[in-house]
């Protein structure tokens, strides 16, 4: 372990960690970034095409995007570490931060920058044959499914945006949705019903997912009707929302009853006096690129003030 008392740790790399991170260092607060070992720039690196963040005209794509943002950060002295955080100790004055390497960092100050993960249908099966047919990343997986029959599940953007990209390689994509409208938005449900190569199927559930060795079909139920039917299907996406990754943060840091870190009114004080949260590990509501870039700015200004007191 180094003796030396880094100023602030930022633990996470979607928009939040990094902006977090552009704050900081401008503000000469030399913070180390603890980007993730696989999985560095956070959700945005399996997305396509982002045409809402201000300041791109022509849209732009997540990983560009994100690798943009990761080269601010480095521009202005940001110490980028390309690992997971395994413990945290962020009781005492003096926090701890443990690293997938076994290296320690001492600091003042954290800001928790987690972001979400995939949720998951909860089916035995979805976990069995995931890599084998059932994936959550369209970007990533995509190309295995040219000229098949595939079926996304989910009703929001992000079902959406997976089931349009995917009909670039698949023969036909269906949308199965548990209720008769979707969640996602106007012009991006537009944009789909528009597409002869999807097909919605609306009030149904996936209830199992079959195949010995890779996704042969998947059990369907009708949530209107209780009515259960079998579909031949190649490949399962699965875009179902996210959940908060707090879960380094469990025993320590305040969190509501859906695992979100509790922050202290409108700013990103934790429970914990010198802890800041910020980005998807804190909201339920708009979890959007640009709001997440926000409270990562909103975090370094939060914590800057805490380390000047
Ligand atoms: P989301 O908006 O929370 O939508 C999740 C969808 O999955 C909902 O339609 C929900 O159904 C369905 N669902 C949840 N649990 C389910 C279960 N157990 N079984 C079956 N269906 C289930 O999540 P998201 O689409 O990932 O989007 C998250 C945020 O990112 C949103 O704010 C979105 O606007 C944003 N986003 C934006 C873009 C973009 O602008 N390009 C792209 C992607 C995401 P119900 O509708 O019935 O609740």
């Amino acid at each position: 372990m180094s003796n030396e008392i880094r100023e602030l740790v930022i633990v996470g790399s979607g928009p939040a960690g990094y902006t977090a991170a552009i704050y900081a260092a401008r503000a000469q607060l030399n913070p180390v970034i603890y980007e993730g070992s696989v999985t560095a720039g956070g959700a945005l690196m399996n997305t396509t095409e982002v045409e809402n963040f201000p300041g791109f005209i022509d849209g732009i794509m997540g990983p560009d995007l994100m690798d943009n943002m990761r080269k601010q950060a480095k521009r202005f002295g940001a110490e980028l570490i390309t690992d997971d955080v395994v413990e945290m100790d962020l009781e005492s004055e003096i926090k701890v931060i443990k690293d997938g390497s076994g290296n320690t960092v001492k600091a003042k100050a954290v800001i928790l920058a987690m972001g979400s993960a995939y949720r998951e249908i909860g089916l035995e099966n979805e976990k069995r044959l995931s890599g084998r047919g059932v994936s959550w990343c369209a970007t990533c997986d995509g190309f295995f499914f040219r000229d098949q029959t595939i079926a996304v599940v989910g009703g929001g953007d992000s079902a959406v945006e997976e089931a349009t990209f995917l009909t670039k390689f698949a023969s036909k994509v269906v949308l199965i949705h548990r209720r008769g409208e979707l969640r996602a938005s106007k012009i991006m449900q537009e944009r789909a019903f528009a597409n002869p190569k999807i097909e919605m199927l609306w009030d149904t559930e996936v209830t199992d997912v079959l195949g010995a060795e890779k996704v042969e079909a998947l059990e369907l139920r009708n949530t209107k009707t209780g009515d259960v039917s079998q579909r031949e299907f190649t490949g399962l996406f699965v875009a179902i929302g996210h959940i908060p990754r707090s879960e380094l943060v469990t025993s320590s840091i305040a969190l509501d009853g859906e695992g979100y870190v509790k922050v202290e009114g409108r700013s990103t004080r934790t429970n914990i006096a010198g802890v800041f949260a910020c980005g998807d590990l804190v909201d339920h509501t708009y979890r959007q690129a640009i709001t997440a870039a926000g409270s990562g700015c909103q975090a370094a200004l939060d914590a800057e003030k805490f380390l000047s007191h």
